[in-house]
Parts: structure tokens; C-alpha cells; sequence
């Protein structure tokens, strides 16, 4: 009976996400338009509409006009409700302020203070400045992309070796500043769930995001679900060796996958060879390198074969149906994609299929629209 229950729930969860979807991708939609697409009854649809009416997720919008019979009222999501989002990277935060459908209101950018205190407490300043500029607008929550570990358990910040705030509650002063929940997730993971939410992948059930930064981050989507792991640790493919000599990693090991191929180590490879411990960003490395300086070229080349070389664990070990890649990197594509395909190629199992390799449609937002999507999600369950 209990099993029943639970199932009959279930549905009615998946059913509301069917209908909020169709409403958010397809709006204006009448309700006999949401029966039609999604092939649900009209009485299971006028009721979750209902609810969400109710809720103030969805609004009403015009009267449609037909030949003859009733006229259609149109519906809409809320736009009124709004989420903060923030990004934090290990040199800039940012913190953005986004509607339900993940469109950008507004944006601060700061520097990333090495000091935890500090930095949470500029964040909650510039939080506070996007809440009080958004009058009139129900704000529904924060969410946080974090460059490491957050244990959900503990409530802190368990492992980010690029970000050195060492074990750091950031979750507990923000909401008491605020008085707003506050969702944290990893940025790969993050990224994970921008693609189910935004992207419209949710008819892919298995994929990867690779995030290239200062560091290299996996989110794994399997079988429909991300994976977590114990403690929350899943999808550090980062941090396996690929070269036990190589050179020491943020982590504390040695040649991890992440100081062959992230952004340091291309800015690396490039100051080896101009034998200069240059004092550039990676977006400088990309434009001197379009500019024709064959050495940066090199430089993003290098990079590139190790992404393919890591790529490699990804594939044989998850065997997923594409690969996302976040990041910089993916500006200048050209360089990258061809060089990671062919590596991974070399090494398809057999029996095994290639999986597609895509660059996040790259504004750059993919972490931010994640921490949208997760305030949404625990509000519209995307995985539960
Ligand atoms: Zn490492």
C-alpha cells in the first residue's frame, strides 16, 4: 500500500515536471495544448495547473481566440519569481540574478578573496545589493556553484584544492544574512543540471560535463541521475594520476589529470617555453594565440592532448552518449575539439561507441544557469 502511494506520487511529480517544462519551453500553451503534447488526460493537466496556479509558478496570459467553442486561456511561467545565483571561482565570483526561465536580469562580478570571511562577506554585500534592486520580484532562493566539495551532511566545504578555503561553513552566515535558503552544489554537477533544466537534455540519460578552469571537474548524469557518490565526491577524474612523476597537484598528489589539462596548465606550458613566469589570464593565451604566436598555439595543443588522454577514463569507464565541455576553451574550439576527438578515438573499446564531444553553447553561463536550475529543481524535482 505504502509502495503505492509513493508510486502514485511519483508520477504526479514527474507529470508536474512534464507540464511546468512544456509551459516554460512552449509558452503561451493552452491547457488543451498541454493534454496534446503531452499525451497526459486533461483532467490530470487541469489540475497540475491548477496547483501551479496556486503556487503563483504560472500565470494566466491572453484569451487565444478559436472559430467557434470556448476560448483558450493561455498560460505562462511566472517571471516575477526570481533566484540569485552565484558562481564561485577561484580568482572571481559572480552573482547574477536570474527569472524561472533562467533569463539574466542582472550580474556583479568581484575578485574571489583568499580569505573565506572576507569573500562571504562582499558576497552577502553584493546578494543583498541584487535582492534590494529587484523590487517588486518574489525572490526564491540562492543557489551556489562552488569550485570543489560541499558536504550536504556537514554543511561545509569539504574538498577544493583550487580554492584553499580550507573547511568552511559558507552556507550558514549567507542564509542568516539573507533569510533565504541556500542550495550549494559542485560546478560540474551544477553544470549537469543547467543541461537537464535548460538545455533540454532530459531526453539524454547519459552524459558527462567536463568543466575546464583553474581545475578540471566531472558531473556524471547516469541511467537519468546524477550520480553523487559517497560523501558527495563522485566525478573527480581530475585528480587521477595520469603521470605518477608529473608535477604536484593543488590535491597534494602528484601529475593528476587536472595539471596536465586545465587552464594553468596550458599558461604553464606557454611560460616554459617563452622562459618567462608570464603574468597572463587564459582568455590572453587564446587571443595570442589567434593573433598567430605559434608558441601559445603550442601551448593550447598540449593542453588539448591531455584533455583527450583524461577523456579517455571518462569513456571507458561511463561509457556516456556525449560529453559536454565547459570552459573558456571552448571559444576557441577549432583548437580543442578536433585534437580531444582523437584521442578519444584511439581508444574506443570494442564494441564500444565514440560519445558526441560538445562545447556548452558558451556565453559563459553554464555554471550560473546550474545554480538556477537548483533552486528550481527543489522546487520541481528534477531528479526525485
Ligand atoms: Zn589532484
Amino acid at each position: 500500500m505504502i509502495t503505492q502511494v509513493a508510486s502514485t506520487e511519483v508520477v504526479r511529480d514527474i507529470n508536474r515536471r512534464i507540464i511546468l517544462n512544456l509551459i516554460r519551453t512552449r509558452h503561451p500553451i493552452s491547457r488543451a495544448d498541454l493534454a496534446r503534447v503531452s499525451g497526459l488526460q486533461r483532467s490530470t493537466v487541469s489540475s497540475i495547473v491548477e496547483q501551479l496556479i496556486a503556487e503563483r509558478w504560472v500565470l494566466y496570459g491572453a484569451t487565444g481566440r478559436l472559430p467557434r467553442g470556448r476560448r483558450p486561456t493561455f498560460l505562462r511561467l511566472n517571471d516575477e519569481r526570481v533566484i540569485v545565483g552565484v558562481d564561485i571561482r577561484p580568482i572571481q565570483t559572480t552573482v547574477a540574478l536570474a527569472d524561472a526561465n533562467g533569463q539574466f536580469i542582472s550580474h556583479e562580478m568581484m575578485p574571489t578573496s583568499t580569505d573565506p570571511e572576507l569573500a562571504v562577506n562582499r558576497l552577502i554585500e553584493s546578494i543583498t545589493r541584487s535582492i534590494r534592486a529587484s523590487t517588486g520580484k518574489k525572490v526564491e532562493g540562492i543557489g551556489i556553484s562552488l569550485p570543489g566539495r560541499f558536504s550536504p551532511e556537514s554543511e561545509r566545504l569539504v574538498f577544493a584544492p583550487n580554492l584553499r578555503w580550507g573547511d568552511f561553513d559558507i552556507r550558514t552566515p549567507i542564509r542568516n544574512a539573507t533569510g533565504l535558503e541556500v542550495e550549494m552544489e559542485n560546478a560540474a554537477n551544477a553544470c549537469v543540471l543547467a543541461a537537464v533544466w535548460f538545455d533540454r537534455l532530459d531526453d539524454s540519460k547519459n552524459f558527462v560535463v567536463v568543466t575546464v578552469s583553474e581545475g578540471i571537474g566531472t558531473g556524471i548524469l547516469a541511467n537519468g541521475r546524477l550520480v553523487q557518490g559517497l560523501n558527495g565526491m563522485a566525478g573527480e577524474f581530475g585528480h587521477v594520476p595520469l603521470e605518477p612523476d608529473g608535477p604536484v597537484c593543488g590535491c597534494g598528489s602528484r601529475g593528476c589529470w587536472e595539471v596536465f589539462g586545465s587552464n594553468r596548465a596550458a599558461l604553464r606550458y606557454y611560460s616554459e617555453e617563452v622562459n618567462e613566469a608570464a603574468q597572463m589570464s587564459f582568455p590572453d593565451l587564446l587571443s595570442r594565440a589567434d593573433h598567430g604566436d605559434v608558441r601559445a598555439a603550442r601551448a593550447l595543443a598540449r593542453m588539448a592532448h591531455y584533455l583527450g588522454r583524461g577523456r579517455r577514463m571518462i569513456v571507458a569507464g561511463l561509457a556516456p552518449e556525449r560529453i559536454i565541455v565547459v570552459g573558456d576553451l571552448t571559444r576557441s574550439w577549432h583548437r580543442f575539439g578536433p585534437v580531444i576527438e582523437a584521442e578519444v578515438q584511439r581508444q574506443v573499446l570494442p564494441g564500444g561507441c565514440p560519445p558526441k564531444l560538445v562545447p556548452a553553447h558558451e556565453d559563459g553561463r553554464a555554471r550560473l544557469r546550474g545554480t538556477i536550475a537548483l533552486v528550481l529543481q527543489k522546487h520541481f524535482g528534477v531528479f526525485d
